[in-house]
């Protein structure tokens, strides 16, 4: 930990990887940890390592292995070659975050958060989340024995309370506006020795980097052109990004994909900057999607994803709540069942295919960031049907049906 250095994103100053420091106290703007240049796969046999292990020379600042792991990663990259013919490109594949310890990409970095608060001397964690990083962390903490603290707006339906609930944290759902509870949070937090596990931390942003280590391995290292990130507070389109940028330091791959940050037609702040040119996001006022996981009025890494954007050149893409709900429907005609927020990366390939962006030699991978079943209000908006039938009639029934 001691030789590791943390920059700001924005303007390079350094700080020490062994303090709780998520933001630049000049600028304000989120900090990284410093890019590893030198390392390699430690390749054996992968159902008995983690992706630590596996991607260890990536993560130097965690010499030993702790107790903390739940064997998350190592997803499936899932190819469907009809849908590919259907948008007329070379390939497109499913990254499944779904089968995550707590169905959803959150447990990389949650996994990567929990050690490094270990590391440096903390015995408690909070978070403030309304969905997924509420249910890892609390997870997690559960799992290393941390004491957690999981702060949820009172505004969030019942249906998420549980899940998160049954971890066992201390958890307090809080009567307020959502960036008032999260800035109160965080200034508790340090007031009482607790590690906040934010959603652009600099250790949470560097274990989303094992999703791209295992598209390289995935693709035999014939890396996509496109990776399509379903986009909020941006820490996980900023950690893919730099996995593959690490890879290709290391000369493991020879290109970064164009990282393509996927955002809801009805809170798009990153969108929005990015189609006026501007370099910085602005707070959207009446925010509107199904997706409230990627419903985030002023995204804590928007700005460092329109400089990342920049450099890598990548793009936005917004989707409509139709347009994410039609590309729900067609992940599940593939087997696939995920959260509206992850069809949106779907959406917007159907979007690009219709815009004619593509010339049809391109090779696609969406990001599937959750599963299906943590937000089941998603069922309405779907024309889903079934048949009731009299045992006595069964047969008469299958037999209209040949
Ligand atoms: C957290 C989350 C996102 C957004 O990730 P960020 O790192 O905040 O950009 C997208 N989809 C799902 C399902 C999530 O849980
Ligand atoms: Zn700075």
């Amino acid at each position: 930990m001691k030789n590791t250095k943390i920059i700001c994103t924005k303007c390079n100053k350094v700080y020490p990887a062994d303090i709780l420091q998520d933001r630049c106290d000049d600028c304000h703007e989120p900090l990284e940890v410093e890019i590893v240049k030198k390392g390699k796969i430690r390749e054996s046999n992968f159902l008995g390592q983690t992706v630590l292990e596996r991607y260890a020379d990536f993560f130097p600042y965690f010499k030993e292995v702790d107790d903390v792991s739940m064997r998350e990663g190592f997803t499936p990259l899932q190819e469907s070659k009809k849908l590919a013919q259907e948008m007329g490109i070379a390939k497109l594949y499913f990254k499944n975050e779904s089968t995550n310890p707590t169905w959803s990409f959150k447990d990389r970095g949650t996994l990567t958060g929990v050690l490094h608060a270990i590391k440096i001397g903390y015995k408690k964690i909070a978070t403030v989340s309304s969905g997924n990083m509420a249910a890892s962390v609390a997870a997690y903490g559960a799992k290393s024995g941390l004491k957690t603290y999981v702060f949820v707006s009172s505004q969030i339906p019942a249906e998420k309370i549980n899940p998160i609930a049954i971890y066992n944290p201390i958890l307090v759902t809080v009567e307020g506006r959502y960036d008032l509870i999260q800035r109160e949070s965080l200034r508790l937090c340090k007031k009482y020795g607790i590690y906040m596990i934010n959603s652009d931390a600099p250790f949470r942003v560097e274990g989303y980097k094992t999703l791209a280590y295992e598209v390289c391995e995935q693709t035999n290292f014939d890396v996509p052109d496109y990776v399509l990130v379903p986009n909020s507070s941006g820490g996980h389109i900023r950690g893919i990004e730099k996995g593959f940028r690490e890879f290709k330091e290391c000369g493991l791959i020879k290109k970064v994909p164009r990282m393509v940050c996927v955002q809801a037609a009805g809170c798009s702040p990153v969108y929005n900057a990015f189609i006026t040119r501007a370099d910085q996001v602005e707070r959207i006022e009446n925010p509107h999607t199904l997706a409230h996981g990627i419903e985030n009025t002023l995204p804590l890494s928007g700005n460092q994803v329109l400089r990342m954007l920049k450099w890598n050149k990548g793009f936005c893409v917004s989707v409509t709540d139709d347009e994410i709900i039609d590309a729900q429907a067609t992940l599940a005609s593939t087997g696939l069942f995920l959260q509206p927020e992850s069809a949106a990366s779907l959406a917007a390939v159907k979007k690009l295919k219709h815009e004619k962006y593509f010339r049809g030699d391109e090779k696609v991978v969406c990001v599937l960031t959750g599963s299906g079943l943590k937000y089941t209000a998603a069922f309405e908006h779907h024309k889903l049907t079934h048949y009731t039938c009299k045992l006595d009639k069964l047969d008469d029934f299958l037999g209209s049906q040949q």
